[in-house]
């Protein structure tokens, strides 16, 4: 039964993890972000029981590396973790691989709110404490919903198209030549057409950090994009002390 399923649309649980590990379907690939080894370690032992191929880290920089390396189907996600905010790096993996499920672990319940309710890109979440076989519930469903249609990867703002997939912007036809935190940076802005982005999720979203001692870079980046884009119908507005903004 397992031969007839699609390597990008398993259903994988219980028992079938012994048939993904003979080889017939490549096992799905889960990314356990948990600063609590404890917990990291166990979850990711059942999960491989299940016959998951586990990778497990315990900070948001080692997630965002990970996941470039080789692009997890599913990530479950600890919102606590000691480097960056969790809802932070949640948006980022979904900017950049915009087909990898997300499933939020927080340890507070009104958390929850803010993890649904709010622009993060999860799709799923459980709090703390959680009964494995709820979690292992979730992670099932979110890898048998088809993968999201390829429209989502693209963004399209006047004659602007910026595919995140892959990380190829175009103005018409003619493809813009960006250097990656400047595409990290188009997409961040085109994503939020026509919405100011402030100067602290930039730096936070595209150069991973809250330090925002200088913020020479961005305005150097800016100023590229700008030239870059000069021929576009789209351009970018300076909200002074606050952010940019991507209008059409
Ligand atoms: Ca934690």
């Amino acid at each position: 039964m397992q031969n007839a399923q699609s390597a990008t649309n398993p259903d994988v649980g219980g028992r079938r993890g012994a048939v993904l590990r003979s080889g017939t379907v490549e096992a799905p690939a889960v990314l356990v972000v948990e600063d609590d080894a404890t917990i990291g370690e166990s979850l990711a032992a059942v999960l491989r029981g299940e016959g998951y191929d586990v990778r497990l880290v315990t900070d948001g920089g080692s997630a965002l590396a990970e996941a470039e390396a080789a692009v997890p189907e599913l990530v479950l996600l600890d919102l606590g973790l000691p480097d960056v905010d969790g809802l932070s790096i949640c948006r980022q993996l979904k900017m950049r691989f915009a087909s990898t499920r997300i499933i939020v672990v927080t340890a507070r319940a009104d958390e929850a709110d803010v993890v649904v309710g709010f622009d993060t890109g999860a799709d799923d979440y459980v709090t703390k404490p959680f009964r494995l076989a709820e979690l292992l519930a979730r992670v099932r469903a979110q890898l048998r919903k088809p993968a999201p249609e390829k429209e989502s990867d693209s963004i399209t703002v006047g004659d602007l198209c910026v595919d995140r997939r892959s990380r190829r912007a175009f103005v018409g036809d003619e493809e813009v030549e960006l250097r990656p935190k400047e595409f990290d940076l188009l997409a961040l802005l085109a994503s939020y057409a026509g919405s100011v982005v402030t100067r602290e999720r930039i730096m936070l979203e595209v150069w991973e950090t809250d330090w925002l001692g200088t913020t020479k870079t961005l305005d150097m980046h800016v100023s590229s994009l700008r030239k870059k884009l000069a021929a576009s119908s789209v351009k970018i507005t300076t909200l002074r002390h606050i952010g940019y903004r991507l209008d059409e």
